[in-house]
């Protein structure tokens, strides 16, 4: 068995966090390639050292002194080595990175140092091999990330590797710039590995024990999810719900490498496993509840539009000619609405309002700010009559208006929109009936 295991800012955060994730990785001989993010913050008001990175080239790229910020990382280094009794010396390289910000090397190459100089001192501490992802992850021109070229470079190396670690967060270009993923990236690089070694596993092991069914600042104490399929976890993040970077299923997803999220400081706890596909019947009906606020409503209405061919087109170019993505498009027989963020959407509002006058000539349009949109998400809602009636009569007992309802046809998720004002209240509506009360 292979294990392929991605540690996050805050289980690197200090001498003490690396200890736990040592005993960790040694409990274990089938853990054998490590992805380590940057030290991430060890108390609450303190800072990631990816964000310091950021803020120390921002200052170097202005030409302004920027020894003193430099030197704060390189202590947070020293502290974790020396409380590791490491005899390990960064010194010439942070002379370099010295040099090369100077010399303006870019914020990807900045911030990418971050989970660079933390692999070599995991791979110290471990006695592991150390791999730089600039060697073997890859991005094109347009700095996209080129994911079968990479597949292959980081495969054939780590053949000839029983163990390795492989800083995550970052790749190069084909001339050998530093690129970076997004925020979070590091969770990618865990996936890329994982498919390229076809690891058995991917833990991702991170400060909670997996995924929780809701919110934790809305719901109190919500139960986890045990089970999850990749389907499920894209609806859920893509409504907002965090934890693991969101394109990071894609590389295991292409080889079904099942992913267990798992708590550093609780490793005795089972986690969340994000699977392709499970007969496991999931605890509760739903498996889990996300939502985001901050929608608009565009309510267009005229009559006999429903035989009008071309309609729902024409009002989806006017979106998209002033670059506005939409989300949903709930419509009725002479009624079509187009749900967006209204943060996109409020300086370019009368424009799109006189766009559909001119492509549509509808009867009239209202537009409904302040919306927000719930999704419930679970596997186990297609073989269980009534979820969607459950979940309204809960929302109407706590007097909330529903304002959308929609169905995807895979039976996977419902999505509902509620005024922003509702948005707690009708999760913990919903919480309550599938989790609480069973119904
Ligand atoms: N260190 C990077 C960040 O803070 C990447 C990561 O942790 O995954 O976003």
């Amino acid at each position: 068995m292979i294990k392929v295991v991605k540690f996050g800012g805050s289980s690197l955060a200090s001498a003490e966090q690396f200890q736990k994730v040592g005993e960790i990785i040694r409990s274990d001989e089938e853990r054998k390639y490590v992805i380590p993010s940057a030290p991430g913050r060890r108390f609450p008001s303190d800072e990631k050292v990816t964000d310091m990175l950021y803020a120390c080239y921002a200052r170097a790229e202005a030409g302004e002194p920027f020894q003193k910020e430099l030197a704060a990382i390189q202590a947070r280094y020293e502290e974790i080595m020396e409380g590791l009794s490491l005899s390990l010396n960064l010194e010439k390289e942070f002379e370099t990175m010295e040099r090369l910000f100077a010399e303006g090397a870019g914020s990807d190459y900045a911030a990418s140092r971050g989970e660079y100089l933390n692999g070599i001192v995991m791979a110290a501490y471990l006695g592991y091999e150390f791999l730089d992802a600039a060697e073997v992850i890859r991005f094109n021109e347009a700095g996209e990330f080129e994911a079968e070229e990479t597949n292959s470079l980081v495969g054939e190396r780590l053949k000839t590797m029983e163990r390795a670690v492989i800083p995550g967060f970052y790749g190069a270009y084909k001339d050998g710039r530093i690129k970076t993923f997004s925020r979070g990236g590091s969770d990618i690089t865990g996936s890329i590995v994982a498919r390229a070694v076809r690891a058995d596993v991917y833990e991702n092991w991170t400060d909670v024990s997996g995924f929780l069914i809701a919110d934790p600042h809305i719901i109190e104490d919500p139960k986890g999810i045990e089970s999850i399929t990749y389907r499920e976890l894209r609806e859920l993040s893509y409504m907002g719900a965090g934890v693991l970077h969101e394109d990071a299923i894609f590389p295991v997803r292409r080889e079904g490498i099942p992913v267990n999220i798992r708590n550093t400081n609780a490793p005795g706890d089972n986690g969340t496993w994000i699977v392709e596909s499970t007969c496991q019947k999931s605890k509760y009906v739903i498996t889990g509840i996300a939502g985001k606020k901050g929608f608009c409503a565009i309510n267009i209405e005229k009559d006999m539009m429903n035989s009008e061919v071309g309609f729902g087109r024409k009002v989806l170019q006017v979106f998209e000619e002033n670059e506005i993505s939409f989300e949903h498009v709930p419509s009725g027989i002479d009624t079509f609405t187009v749900l967006v963020d209204q943060h996109d959407f409020i300086h370019k509002e009368q424009r799109v309002v006189s766009g559909i006058h001119r492509a549509v000539q509808p009867d009239s349009i209202d537009i409904e700010a302040d919306l927000a949109l719930i999704a419930v998400v679970g596997r186990g809602m297609k073989s269980t009559r009534g979820t969607a009636g459950r979940i309204f009569s809960a929302l109407a007992h706590s007097h909330i208006n529903v304002k959308m309802i929609d169905q995807g046809s895979s039976e996977l998720n419902i999505i509902i929109g509620v005024a922003d004002k509702d948005f707690e209240a009708a999760i913990k509506a919903i919480y309550d009936i599938f989790v609480i009360v069973q119904l």
